[in-house]
């Protein structure tokens, strides 16, 4: 069975039980207590007239076989023979197989039909007859005991309140947690659009509730958040703006050493601080990207670009390097496929993600670049039958600083910021990007840009 997960469901399923179980309580006390009167009552009743009408024979008064017949009085009293035989009376019960006792009142049943009985015993009185059985009776069935009007109350308003507590409280619970739903919709879309600027709706007349003192709280929470993450930008932005002059002199400084050195050793040293040196470079240059573009402040000259054109410029960039591990650089772009783009940016994230392919990709292997139409979209695809990544990581390897294995990524000087740079490129063009990959098998990235 499924589990009820909703509060509102909880709440309004355990106040209507408890409102059930209550009116259950309350229904037998009073329908134990009023039972127990009404068989008092109806006893009490029978012997009465039973007594009054075995007085009336005692005094010998003649007209006790009238009364009993028609005085509303003796309405539960009949007379029977000694041998059980009706002879007057006006309960039309059928009680005759009821065996006759002296006693006290007493409960018997017939067919399945209660009654309280009680028998008086008259013998034989001057003037010639046998004697008579005096019999009081009355049924207890429910309909006597609780009344028509019990009975509609447990039938018909009882369900109708429950209904009503029931949907009017569900409606009152409803309109209460009607602000959680916008605390959970803000959640769902910051999370959703990495969006830290959105707040939660609060209205200008809401009640001010505790609700309403949770959503004020996450908002200041939020405010608080948005300045640590601008802060954090900031400190970014600022620390590789001061890295940048002083790496820039390290390169010139070591190149300068690389040309002047005497011997192997002095040569190896000086080659070394110039590829260090170009590390941290481009590692400044990346930072810097992904700061501009998160504080909003990258230039975004959108054109009309040949993306055929622009992959030719990236394969031939990279041509040198793809020849070092003998890997075939193909191409397959649609002819005349114009997107809408900045140039540069995206000349970058292509030539990223091919010069991936080819870092990560085995000797004597092919990196391809293919590009086509999909109704209003271009489609670019970036291929390789390199070493692939573990299924583990692939959910990751977007994130900042992110590699795969230190060690084996160390060898190719890299620093986890390339795939988070392409993904904000292309996220600030509107656009989309997927990876799926095969650990051992290749890789493959693909782009969606509106054309
Ligand atoms: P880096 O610039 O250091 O290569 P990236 O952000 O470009 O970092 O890539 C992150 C990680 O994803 C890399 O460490 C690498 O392990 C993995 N990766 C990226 N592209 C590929 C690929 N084409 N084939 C296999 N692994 C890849």
């Amino acid at each position: 069975m499924k589990k009820i997960t909703s509060i509102k469901t909880r709440i309004t399923i355990w106040y209507t039980t408890l409102m059930f179980i209550l009116i259950a309580i309350v229904l037998a006390l009073v329908g134990t207590l009023s039972y127990r009167l009404s068989l008092d009552n109806i006893e009490k009743n029978v012997t009465l007239q039973v007594t009054q009408v075995s007085e009336k024979f005692s005094k010998r008064q003649d007209d006790v076989f009238k009364n009993v017949d028609s005085n509303k009085e003796f309405k539960n009293v009949s007379i029977y023979t000694s041998d059980g035989n009706y002879i007057v009376g006006q309960y039309n019960y059928d009680i005759s197989g009821i065996a006759f006792r002296e006693g006290k009142p007493r409960r018997e049943t017939v067919d399945g039909k209660e009654y309280i009985v009680y028998d008086v015993q008259k013998h034989s009185l001057p003037g010639g007859h046998n004697g008579f059985w005096i019999r009081g009776a009355e049924s207890v069935s429910s309909t006597i005991l609780f009344g028509r009007s019990a009975i509609v109350i447990i039938l018909i308003i009882i369900p109708l309140i429950l209904l009503f507590t029931a949907f009017g409280g569900y409606y009152i619970t409803k309109k209460a947690f009607l602000p959680v739903n916008n605390i959970i919709k803000t959640a769902t879309d910051i999370s959703a659009q990495n969006d830290v600027t959105r707040r939660i709706e609060i209205a200008p007349d809401a009640k001010k509730d505790e609700l309403h003192d949770l959503s004020v709280t996450l908002n200041k929470m939020l405010d608080k958040i948005e300045n640590l993450i601008k802060q954090e930008k900031q400190f970014t932005s600022d620390a590789s703006h001061e890295l940048r002059t002083p790496i820039s002199v390290i390169l010139a400084q070591g190149e300068y050493l690389l040309d002047i050195a005497q011997n192997d050793k002095e040569k190896e040293l000086a080659e070394n601080i110039v590829t260090k040196a170009k590390q941290v470079s481009e590692l400044i240059s990346r930072l810097l990207l992904l700061a501009r573009i998160d504080q909003n402040r990258q230039k975004f000259n959108k054109e009309k670009v040949d993306l055929g054109v622009l992959t030719d410029i990236a394969v031939d960039s990279l041509k040198s390097l793809a020849e070092e591990k003998n890997i075939q650089l193909l191409t397959d772009i649609e002819d005349n496929l114009i997107v809408n783009a900045d140039e540069v940016l995206l000349l970058s994230a292509i030539t990223n993600l091919i010069s991936n392919g080819i870092k990560y990709g085995n000797e004597s292997g092919y990196v391809s670049v293919s590009a086509r139409r999909s109704g209003n979209a271009a489609e670019i695809i970036i291929a390789d039958n390199g070493i692939g990544i573990p299924e583990e990581h692939i959910g990751k390897i977007f994130g900042r600083f992110y590699r795969v294995d230190d060690v084996r990524n160390d060898e190719y000087g890299s620093n986890g910021l390339g795939l988070a740079m392409v993904k904000s490129i292309i996220n600030l063009h509107g656009g989309e990007i997927t990876v799926k990959s095969k650990f051992g098998q290749g890789t493959e990235f693909r782009i969606m840009l509106n054309e």
